[in-house]
Parts: C-alpha cells; sequence; structure tokens
C-alpha cells in the first residue's frame, strides 16, 4: 500500500511547505498545533455554471452562478487558515494524489474503472450535480492522497491532529457510486488505513448538513468503525442516493448498532446541536472505546449555507471542535483526523472552518468574533427530537442499552 517512493515523505521530512502558495513554516511537532495537509491541485475541479448545482442553463436567466462546490470556497478556507489568528498553530503540509491500488481499500476496480475511463474521454455527468470534468479527476486522486497522507502523518507519531483541506468532497462516495459532489470517499480510506494499520475501532463523527451516506456503506457491515452522522432531515435524494438517513439504518449483521443516524429537525443550532453532542455523541463514543477519532466536517450546516437548513454560527462550531477533541484526549490518546466536506456559502464557511479548529486545539478564549450570526435559534423541537432518538437508541442498539 505505502510501497510506492515514501509518498509521506513530505510530512516526514518536517513540516516542510512544499507548495509555492503556502506559508513557510514552523518545526514545532506539539500537541498544540494542527497539521494542515493541502495541495493546490485540488484547485483545477471545476464542476461549471447553471442554475445553482445542476451545470443546467435553460436560456432564461442574464446571470448563472457558479456551481457551490467551487474553488472559491476552499480558497477562503486556505486563506483564513494563513492570515487568521490561528495561523501561528497551523503547520503546513503538501499533499498528494492516491495510487489506484490504495483506491481499491475502499471503492470497486469496477467503480475506479468507470471513473477512469470517464476522465480519459472527457469528463461527463456522473450522477446529479456531480460533474466529473477535465482536471476532476486528478483533483480527486490528490483529495484522496491527501488525506491518507493526514492520517499517516498521525499514525506515524508526527503529529496528533490532522486537517485534511481537500475537495473535491468525499463522504458520499459510496464504494461503487459517486453520489453529492464526491467521487472518491477520503474519509473513508483513512479510515481503512487506520484500520489497516493496526487501529482497532475508529469512530467518524460527520457534522457537514447532509448524510455521510458513502462512508456509513462503507462500513455498514463492520462493528469496528462507528459512524455517526449530525445531518438535516432530507431523505433519498435519488438513484446515487437511495439511504435516508433516519435513525432506523443502524447497520448490518456484526455492523448493527454502528451506524447511529441523528437527522436534526430544519433550522436546528448551536443549542440544538450542543445537546446532541451531550445527550447522542459523547455517550456512544464513550461506550465505543475507539483509538482513532475521525471530524468529518461541513459549514453547509452553518445559518447561512445555501445548500443547508441548518442554524449553526461560529460559537456551535467552536464547540463542536471542542468536544470532539476533549473526546480525543480522553479515548485517543488525542489522535484526531479532520476532514473537509462541504459548506458553500463562500465566505462564511471559512469563519466557521475557523472556529472548529480553534475549538478542537481547546483555546480558552475565541481568536476570532463572528461577523454575522444573529438569527435567533428556537431549539425546543430540536431537543424534543433529540430525546425521542436517544430513547429509540437506547431501546434498539445492542452497545448503548442502559446508558
Ligand atoms: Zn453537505
Amino acid at each position: 500500500m505505502w510501497g510506492s517512493p515514501n509518498p509521506s515523505m513530505g510530512a516526514r521530512a518536517g513540516l516542510v511547505c512544499l507548495s509555492s502558495s503556502l506559508p513557510t513554516t514552523t518545526t514545532t511537532t506539539g500537541d498544540d498545533r494542527i497539521h494542515v495537509f493541502w495541495h493546490d491541485g485540488m484547485l483545477n475541479h471545476d464542476p461549471g455554471t447553471g442554475v445553482f448545482d445542476s451545470g443546467i442553463d435553460p436560456g432564461f436567466l442574464d446571470v448563472l452562478e457558479n456551481h457551490p462546490e467551487n474553488s472559491d470556497r476552499v480558497k477562503n478556507m486556505l486563506s483564513i487558515l494563513k492570515k487568521g489568528p490561528l495561523s501561528p498553530f497551523i503547520s503546513w503540509h503538501t499533499g498528494r494524489p492516491a495510487l489506484i491500488p490504495e483506491l481499491l481499500t475502499f471503492h470497486t476496480s469496477g467503480y475506479i474503472d468507470e471513473l477512469v475511463e470517464a476522465d480519459r474521454n472527457g469528463g461527463k455527468m456522473i450522477c446529479a450535480g456531480t460533474f466529473l470534468n477535465s482536471g476532476s479527476w486528478d483533483a480527486a486522486l490528490l483529495a484522496a492522497g491527501t488525506t491518507l497522507s493526514a492520517m499517516k502523518h498521525i499514525l506515524d507519531g508526527h503529529g496528533k491532529i490532522s486537517y485534511s483541506l481537500v475537495r473535491p468532497p468525499g463522504h458520499h462516495a459510496q464504494p461503487t457510486q459517486a453520489d453529492g459532489y464526491c467521487f472518491l470517499n477520503n474519509a473513508g480510506l483513512a479510515v481503512q488505513l487506520a484500520l489497516d494499520s493496526g487501529c482497532k475501532s475508529v469512530v467518524v463523527v460527520d457534522i457537514d448538513v447532509h448524510y455521510g451516506n458513502g462512508t456509513a456503506e462503507g462500513f455498514y457491515h463492520s462493528d469496528k468503525v462507528l459512524t455517526i452522522s449530525l445531518h438535516m432531515n432530507h431523505g433519498s435524494w435519488g438513484p446515487s442516493h437511495p439511504h435516508s438517513g433516519n435513525v432506523d439504518e443502524l447497520g448490518d449483521g456484526d455492523g448493527f448498532g454502528y451506524n447511529l443516524n441523528i437527522p436534526l429537525p430544519n433550522g436546528t443550532g448551536d443549542r440544538g446541536y450542543e445537546f446532541a453532542m451531550t445527550e447522542l455523541v459523547v455517550p456512544a463514543v464513550q461506550k465505543f472505546q475507539p483509538d482513532m477519532m475521525v471530524l468529518v466536517i461541513g459549514q453547509d450546516s452553518s445559518a447561512f449555507d445555501p445548500n443547508g437548513r441548518q442554524c449553526l454560527t461560529m460559537k456551535g462550531y467552536r464547540e463542536i471542535g471542542r468536544k470532539i477533541r476533549t473526546l480525543a484526549d480522553k479515548l485517543c490518546d488525542g489522535r484526531l483526523l479532520i476532514v473537509q466536506e462541504g459548506g458553500y456559502q463562500v465566505t462564511y464557511s471559512a469563519y466557521c472552518l475557523h472556529a472548529t479548529l480553534e475549538g478542537a486545539l481547546n483555546l480558552p478564549l475565541p481568536l476570532l468574533s463572528d461577523p454575522i450570526a444573529y438569527y435567533p435559534e428556537d431549539e425546543a423541537f430540536s431537543i424534543e427530537v433529540i430525546g425521542s432518538i436517544k430513547q429509540y437508541q437506547r431501546d434498539t442498539i445492542p452497545f448503548l442499552k442502559g446508558s
């Protein structure tokens, strides 16, 4: 798997920045830093323009818009980490493309062949809203390989917290199916690498506003990976996404009970998410006792995202980051991989990312104030729903009974 000419050499070389656009970095490898993995080549994926994410121009509009999963959103995430107050806490690493044999640890060869063929033929729409254009496949390989490098950095003991800043995203990509702007399941590949490297159990907490169906499906029959997804209650959205994301999709066989879906009512905000974390996520993770923590983040659960209907603000993201860090410290010797997924509001997503990483660093005070949060939250309904999910899980899931 890692038999290629030292694919993690950039990381092992000691936090050297190899990309021209990245700042020169420190050589500190303490626990109080985040190791960010990035490669400029991921900017070359261009899903085009149209009516929102359709890629269609019916001819009625003078002004079309960029596909929501455009490079600008990630340019701002990169920028805020380089220029924002968190920058002294960050070490930069250059990512690398995944190798085809690495992809086969999560995806089938038939599926990968389909993507390679689509790329060779100049690209096409793989499924609704998901466009593999010229440059997309190379970017997808970089997203997968960069996430593998971020995980490898932790596994090799070079750092405790890695953040994989990648696009195209991955958590909807299933072993045999692209979906929801995703081709390769970056987080799923990293989880499998952790298992193949000796980790006995891995937890994945996914706070992107959409159900992490691809990651769930990849480990649906496994009791070694606990997948937890907090998402809006969007249900299935077509042939590429048959999963409902409902509470009763619990896993199969040995994996029964190890996929926890937490569909939250539209409008759930900071207090609702905090309640879900405290009542559902933290107790389940403590019972599961993982030795590696993976936090899958999407800022499309923010109050201003065009692709989500939730109301998280920077404060809420910060608290989620803090709670996950506390769990990682308690259960996983501080080992935490953070993987980027969605988040489509081009400016606020970057601020919410900054807040999440502040939380993951467990900083005592916010470093950056929220420029726009103002929606009042009425959390009563969310809290009622979370209470009923808790009861359902206690009644149904063997490892949570009596918790
Ligand atoms: Zn999403």
